[in-house]
């Protein structure tokens, strides 16, 4: 496994292993953990070559105190890779990827007017311009994401679409802790006590799933968010039931299309997001 902090020497190892052969590609802000582990073990079955990235992207943070106490721990990452098969990490500083400002701005209509667009404004746009920058980089044939970021995927989906990228970009089940709780980064930054209670979400979540029969979106909307909220550790943000397309809320059950309910919880000052398919 190489590490390469430049684009340049990215390019040059990609050049070695040859132009036609297909690149599979797992973008991360590091402090990995099993979920990231289970993309990259995706990309190298279905790859020759397996690119991670290890990136903290300045742009897509609207909460400077959320960039800063963003876990970071690059030694612990390259030793967690070192088993997967993975071929090469870019680690690059923000000066590589952001010489200048980058000014461009992405219109991706309502899906980023709803959830997590809405309550992280500019979170999409900055997303948006590192994967294309990243993707521009790395040149993948598949890039693989995490359900984990439902609203992320839509989103790099109309990119690549906006773009006529030519990548494939493969989703990837969530991955949960023994308790339930979706692993995140950021699970890191909780006490013992609050990662425990943490597991109420996807707890609340599942329970929904299956009460969904009997109580109409409205309701199950409420229920879970007064659930969840009953715990003192815990602030729901939002949570809706989007379609699963358009990420607009549905009304009914009776609708037609895949559902998916989305929520967003504060526990303290960490911002945690979860989801389940209805
Ligand atoms: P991040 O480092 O949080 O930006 O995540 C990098 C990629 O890993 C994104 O595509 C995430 O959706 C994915 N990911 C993060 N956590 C999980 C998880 N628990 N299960 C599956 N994928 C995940």
């Amino acid at each position: 496994m190489i590490l390469v902090k430049t684009r340049s020497a990215l390019s040059e190892q990609l050049q070695l292993t040859g132009n036609e052969v297909e690149v599979g590609f797992v973008p991360t802000m590091g402090a990995l953990h099993r979920g990231h582990l289970t993309l990259v073990a995706r990309a190298v079955a279905e790859n020759p070559v397996v690119v991670v990235s290890i990136f903290v992207n300045p742009n897509q943070f609207n909460d400077p105190d959320d960039l800063k106490r963003y876990p970071r721990n690059l030694e612990a990452d390259l030793k967690l890779l070192e088993g997967t098969g993975c071929h090469m990490v870019f680690a690059p500083e923000a000066e590589e990827i952001y010489p200048g400002p980058d000014n461009r701005k992405f219109n991706f209509g309502k899906l980023e007017t709803v959830m997590e667009g809405k309550h992280r404004p500019g979170h999409f746009n900055g997303v948006a311009q590192v994967v294309s920058k990243l993707f521009d980089i790395v040149q993948p044939r598949r890039a693989y994401f995490g359900l984990k970021d439902f609203q992320q995927l839509a989103i790099i989906n109309a990119m690549v679409k906006q773009l006529s990228l030519p990548v494939e970009i493969v989703a990837c089940d969530i991955v949960r802790e023994e308790s339930g709780l979706a692993m995140s980064s950021r699970n890191e930054l909780l006490s013992p006590e609050d990662r425990k209670e943490a597991a109420l979400i996807n707890q609340t979540l599942n329970r929904a799933a299956e009460l969904a029969g009997e109580k109409t979106v409205k309701e199950i909307e409420n229920w879970v968010t007064e659930t969840i909220n009953n715990s003192p550790a815990l602030t729901v943000e939002y949570f809706e039931v989007v379609d699963n397309e358009s990420l607009q809320r549905i009304g009914n059950w009776s609708e037609e299309g895949e559902k998916t309910g989305c929520i967003a919880v504060y526990c303290g000052k960490i911002r945690l997001i979860d989801n389940v398919r209805f």
